[in-house]
């Protein structure tokens, strides 16, 4: 059972960090870097949490560089056919050059893509600036100059 709030709070911060890599790519392609650093802290505060990551999140990161896999943008997408009905979707990292491979099944939806699941997510703030915040509750052994520059309000 554990502690609900607790791990609402994690998930949150989660949350937070993975649309701010979102919302930096989709402002600048060239913010990859960036980008990587906030799913790269997710991913820290994920494990040191022991936090389950939902899968729609995982199927976006790279696992080897944790790059933010957007097709067209930061990462290609291939079909390939394995025998007859099996397809699957190659995202190949552009960063790294890291694939992986993502059964396409039309009948699995995943919880995230459905109409509940929205509704929470529109809850959700969206500005940088609460960043500062997640991050500065705890020492990450990464600089932080990189989204001082950003300076978004
Ligand atoms: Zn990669």
């Amino acid at each position: 059972m554990g502690q609900p709030l607790k791990d609402k709070d994690a998930y949150q911060r989660l949350n937070f960090l993975y649309q701010a890599a979102h919302c930096v790519v989709s402002q600048n392609p060239e913010n990859v870097e960036l980008a990587r650093f906030y799913t790269f802290t997710q991913r820290t505060i994920a494990r040191r949490l022991v936090l389950r990551q939902d899968p729609s999140v995982k199927r976006t990161l790279c696992k080897k560089c944790y790059s933010l896999l957007i097709p067209g943008v930061t990462a290609t997408t291939r079909q390939k056919k394995k025998k007859r009905k099996t397809r699957f979707t190659v995202v190949k990292c552009l960063s790294c050059g890291q694939s992986k491979t993502l059964l396409n099944n039309p009948d699995y939806s995943l919880w995230s893509d459905r109409p509940e699941a929205q509704i929470e997510q529109q809850q959700e703030p969206a500005c940088l600036l609460e960043i500062e915040e997640v991050l500065g509750k705890k020492s990450w052994n990464v600089t932080h100059e990189q989204e001082k520059s950003q300076g978004h309000s």
